[in-house]
């Protein structure tokens, strides 16, 4: 994990205001959170106390309510949710959809405990911040080891405290409680039509690009299986265990099988693939590298090796700051986090509007409003790049922060 993520964000409001002229009132209001709720939850499960720091950071609801997952991790401290809710107001803003941005936490690690505790634990976070949640307030989600089912148990609790049925507060849901199909694939999908657009412009072939993917969690894994369909050559795969390489081109069907026997990606090695460590995917020789694991993997180190055109992703912060220079020297192409993995938040606001409507959205229609999300997403930024001679990274930041700033302005708050 990055060390200081939100004295990193302020970084870039502060790249962001030099490339768009903002002043002192515009750079405080892009980096002070609206509310900060921080709590100790607990819960009690057969006869086990249990006690952990809780957060929900709403950062700005600006353009629509707040919008940002939970994440149940040892790693998840209050710094760290900051910076992730002012980043989920700024993906919100890159695909230009309603919302604004926030983000919960609670900082235990969920593999230690059982499924009756994640239950109770869940509750309590409803418990402990229910008054400043709702379909019109606040619209938590899934993130670093939440998921559905959390979100199903954390609705149930929602209502009983509100006496309400209130599908609409919270997305990423089980599909018997209002979710919506293709939620679960969706920050996959959404770079997907990423990736084939900025390789149309190329015209590259995907036959003819090599793809290493590092991290085969739910993101991970559903992007090898999308681009291996596509005719993408899958040549290095990892989980966090071991990595396994084949510039002859892997099948991830065969990896998806082995991890769903409980194995790890190393034990579904055959023929001229060779296993290595997890790391060993970032710097391998390969055309197009999809982080997709947890933040900061992407060092200064791992910059200076690093051969590919195209960096996609996936994961939210996985680039540190001094890598991120590095690879603008060395003319590596980045399509940030908050571009490419923007696909799991839009479909999270299809499922808020199919929710407030009344209706359901077909797993068609879910993929045909996502193309066209990203897509438009994507020109906006290539043009923002090409106009002030920027990074992605840069403009995607820019043309979200100039989008916050108007609202804002619009608002006569700044
Ligand atoms: N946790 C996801 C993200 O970081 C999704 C958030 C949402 O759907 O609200 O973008």
């Amino acid at each position: 994990m990055a060390k200081d993520p939100f004295g990193e964000y302020k970084l870039r409001v502060e790249e962001a205001a030099a490339l768009l002229g903002l002043g002192h009132a515009e750079i405080t209001a892009l980096e002070t959170p609206d509310r900060i709720l921080e709590k100790e939850i607990s819960a009690s499960v057969d006869g086990k106390e249990l006690r952990y720091p809780a957060y929900r950071v709403q950062f700005s609801n600006a353009r629509g309510p707040y919008k940002g997952g939970i994440r149940f991790h040892p790693g998840a401290d209050l710094n760290e949710v900051k910076a992730l809710a002012a980043m989920m107001a700024i993906k919100c803003a890159v695909v230009d959809i309603p919302m604004g941005g926030g983000k919960g936490g609670v900082t235990f690690n969920p593999k230690e405990h059982s499924q009756k505790e994640l239950h109770a634990l869940s509750r309590a976070w409803v418990g402990a911040f229910h008054e400043r949640l709702g379909p019109d307030t606040d619209v938590p989600a899934p993130d670093v080891y939440t998921n559905g089912e959390i979100m199903g148990v954390m609705l149930d609790e929602y209502e009983k405290l509100s006496g309400k049925n209130a599908s609409a507060m919270i997305t990423g849901k089980p599909l018997s409680l209002g979710g919506i199909p293709g939620r679960d694939t969706a920050t996959a999908m959404g770079a997907v039509f990423i990736l084939d657009a900025y390789v149309k412009e190329k015209n590259w072939q995907p036959a003819d690009l090599r793809v290493a993917i590092h991290g085969f969690g739910n993101a991970g894994a559903t992007m090898a299986g999308l681009l291996y369909e596509r005719g993408y050559r899958i040549v290095g795969l990892a989980d966090s265990k071991g990595s396994v390489i084949d510039s002859v081109g892997l099948n991830p069907k065969v990896f998806e099988k082995i991890k769903a026997e409980g194995k790890s990606l190393t034990d579904g090695a055959h023929g001229t693939a060779k296993t290595g460590e997890p790391e060993d995917v970032l710097t391998m020789d390969a055309d197009i590298l999809v982080p997709a694991a947890l933040d900061g993997v992407i060092t200064k180190d791992v910059a200076q090796k690093m051969t590919v055109k195209l960096i996609l992703e996936l994961a939210n912060g996985p680039t540190t700051d001094e890598a991120d220079k590095i690879l603008a020297s060395k003319t590596i192409a980045v399509i940030p986090d908050v571009l490419a993995n923007a696909g799991g938040v839009t479909v999270s606001y299809f499922e808020w509007m199919q929710n407030k409507k009344g209706e359901k959205i077909t797993r068609q229609k879910v993929n045909e409003l996502l193309k066209t999300q990203m897509e438009t997403a994507w020109k906006d930024v290539a043009e923002f790049a090409k106009n002030y001679g920027c990074t992605y990274r840069i403009a995607a930041f820019s043309l979200a922060a100039q989008r916050i700033i108007e609202a804002k302005r619009d608002r006569g708050v700044v």
